[in-house]
């Protein structure tokens, strides 16, 4: 079995070095959280020696620090990875899905830059971060669209097939559910965001196995 990466498919040998749990890009706007009122002027910049130490605090609080996405951002992603590549990196496992704007273009651009493998992943996020629409689908719908995207190509990028199912969240059970029954099907890996209730992972597993998942083939970050 070949692994489809951002730039076509390769031998599982071929990989090298892998972090399987990355964002070179994503949109994160909806996570900002006003800082406390006393600190907030400490928020209104980008980073400077003074406020470094605030933001690290509270990083959610820096509207400058969530932007994962912009030109600044972009700039020191293609940097880091070639700092990954050339300290023995091989491949990245990007996890952003749907709600989260995934952008396979700059994937595949970061990819040809700097001769990392990138893969794509497919699926939800958590409910936070989906409109109306995306809250009502249905689990077969939930699994048609990745069936398509792992064995035809990605919605926003036809020519790329994704590789592997995540992160997922429990928006909805039955986005669990579809994960587990995409698993079955294909064999994909499948990673799991249980977010931050502590007794998510337990459910999320029970739901997936349930649905015919695989255990030694889904990870939780
Ligand atoms: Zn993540």
């Amino acid at each position: 079995m070949k692994v489809h990466t951002v730039l076509g498919a390769v031998l599982p040998s071929d990989l090298g070095r892998t972090l399987t749990h990355e964002h070179l890009s994503m949109e994160f706007n909806n996570f900002y959280r006003k800082p406390p009122n006393q600190i907030a002027h400490r928020f209104q910049s980008g980073f400077t020696l003074e406020n470094v130490g605030y933001i690290r605090q509270y990083p959610y609080s820096s509207k400058f620090n969530i932007v994962m996405n912009d030109d600044h951002s972009k700039h020191a992603v293609y940097n880091d990875v070639g700092v990954f590549k050339e300290l023995g990196g091989g491949t990245i496992v990007e996890n952003t899905t749907i709600g989260l704007n995934r952008d396979i273009n700059f994937y595949k651009s970061v990819s040809e830059k700097t001769g990392v493998h990138v893969v794509a992943g497919t699926g939800h996020y958590i409910a936070d971060v989906q409109n109306d629409t995306t809250l009502d689908i249905k689990t077969e719908d939930l699994y048609n669209l990745m069936l398509t995207e792992l064995t035809e190509g990605c919605i926003d990028n036809p020519i790329v097939k994704a590789g592997f199912v995540g992160e997922i969240a429990n928006f909805e059970r039955r986005a669990i559910r579809a994960a587990g029954e995409i698993q079955a099907q294909l064999g994909c890996g499948i990673s799991f965001h249980p977010h931050r209730d502590p007794k998510a992972p337990f459910e999320i597993i029970r739901l997936y196995t349930e649905a015919g998942g695989r255990v030694n083939k889904a990870a939780h970050c």
